[in-house]
């Protein structure tokens, strides 16, 4: 009995402790808002929403991992593509990260301004947040399979139960895009990470890599320089690399002075043509795709083929979304492109949560302005 009673206390002081709800049992909670993923998208939109007077105990947090993301476990190591003043620029503009303590974003500061860092060194703050926001808010750790709105609340189901709020912000972010050649593949995430890729490779391959933006150009590179493969031969759609969006720093440097002045020997770029494929494919023992991301899969209201107006992030009634699967777009060389990263989060969020919040009537979405899930996103 005294063994029960001491298990129980230290199982309530761990869940104390790390407050954090592990959804083992069917959870029956209604919050005013839940916001589904703990990237950088969804830590952006709670600290705005926070910043913007919603009581903590009214939100609702969801992710299986609160690790930041893809960006804290797959893209840690490698280089950022904006500058250490870019990074300083987001925490400034969020209020509610100034007042947070941690060491590593002290260090932050100790970075020069136009430096551009490993991704890191804004994981590691990004982190110390999570577990601050977590103490603030109602965090559950869980993944979300469908919503369905119901009687004023979103119900969201999860295989542990369903969680009721009146508004729901989607920050589900998205998977790497694949094509189906017959061809061993290098998944893109371990391919991103050099030390990974080289585990991967051997002096006799010959590589396909697929995709001419900024990852696909930070393949290249890596391949290139830390890998002495036989041959890599890049297939790719728009040769303007240069203007890639995210395409900076020290990739940059190198598409601009290596592979177009003094392109490595062991490397052939072509254009993904039928042609060049039949060609060029048959060579290949490996294959790396880097040619986009595809919103992660979540069921509303029967269906999986979000619409999603750009300009007012609605998605449903009181149903929103943000980061790398509802992203704003631009125009880059004529091409309709998506913009991702933090600053572009921030901003996006800024406009769009207060009118989130002060909307109460259903505005539809406009379905010529929207995406769905299988339109081509290039991506960085
Ligand atoms: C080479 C490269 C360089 C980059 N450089 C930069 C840079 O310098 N600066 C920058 O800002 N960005 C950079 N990025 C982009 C950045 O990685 C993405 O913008 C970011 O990861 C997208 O964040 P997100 O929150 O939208 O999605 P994600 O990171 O995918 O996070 C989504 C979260 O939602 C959770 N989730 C998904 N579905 C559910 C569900 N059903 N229920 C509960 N939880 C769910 C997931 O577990 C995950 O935690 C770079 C990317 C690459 C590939």
């Amino acid at each position: 009995m005294k063994l029960k009673y001491l298990l129980n206390s230290i199982l309530f002081l761990t869940i104390q402790l790390h407050n954090i709800h592990i959804a083992s049992e069917p959870l029956s909670q209604q919050y005013s808002w839940a916001i589904v993923g703990a990237g950088v998208a969804g830590i952006t939109a709670l600290a705005v929403l926070l910043d913007s007077g919603i009581e903590p105990s009214t939100i609702a947090w969801i992710d299986p991992e609160f690790n930041i993301g893809r960006m804290g476990k797959y893209y840690r190591n490698i280089p950022g593509n904006v500058q250490t003043q870019r990074l300083l620029l987001y925490l400034h503009e969020c209020p509610y990260f100034k007042d947070i303590n941690s060491a590593y974003k002290d260090a932050l500061y100790t970075y020069k301004l136009e430096e551009y860092q490993p991704l890191y060194v804004i994981v590691d703050p990004l982190i110390d947040f999570t577990t601050y926001l977590c103490n603030k808010v109602v965090p559950i750790k869980d993944t979300i399979t469908s919503l369905e709105y119901h009687n004023n609340y979103w119900s969201l189901q999860s295989n542990h139960g369903t969680i009721k709020a009146q508004k729901v912000i989607l920050a589900i972010g998205a998977y790497p895009k694949k094509l189906n050649y017959d061809i061993p593949e290098i998944p893109l995430d371990d391919a991103l990470d050099k030390d990974i890729l080289a585990t991967y490779v051997s002096t006799d391959d010959c590589i396909a890599v697929f995709g001419g933006m900024h990852s696909a150009i930070l393949i290249l590179k890596y391949l290139s320089e830390c890998c002495s493969v036989k041959q890599i031969i890049n297939f790719y759609i728009d040769p303007y690399f240069y203007d890639a969006p995210g395409l900076e720093g020290d990739t940059a440097w190198w598409a601009k002075n290596v592979l177009e002045k003094n392109p490595p020997s062991n490397l052939t770029r072509v254009l993904s043509t039928v042609e060049n494929r039949e060609r060029f494919l048959p060579l290949c023992n490996k294959v790396i795709y880097a040619i986009g991301y595809e919103q992660n899969p979540i069921i509303v209201n029967g269906t999986t083929n979000l619409l999603f107006d750009e300009n007012t992030g609605i998605i449903d009634h009181n149903l929103y979304g943000i980061g790398i699967a509802f992203p704003p777009t631009g125009i880059v060389n004529g091409q309709k492109i998506a913009k991702n990263g933090l600053i572009t989060y921030l901003t996006y969020a800024k406009r769009l949560v207060p009118q989130w919040i002060a909307q109460d009537k259903y505005k539809e979405p406009i379905a010529s302005f929207g995406i769905n899930k299988d339109q081509e996103l290039p991506w960085i």
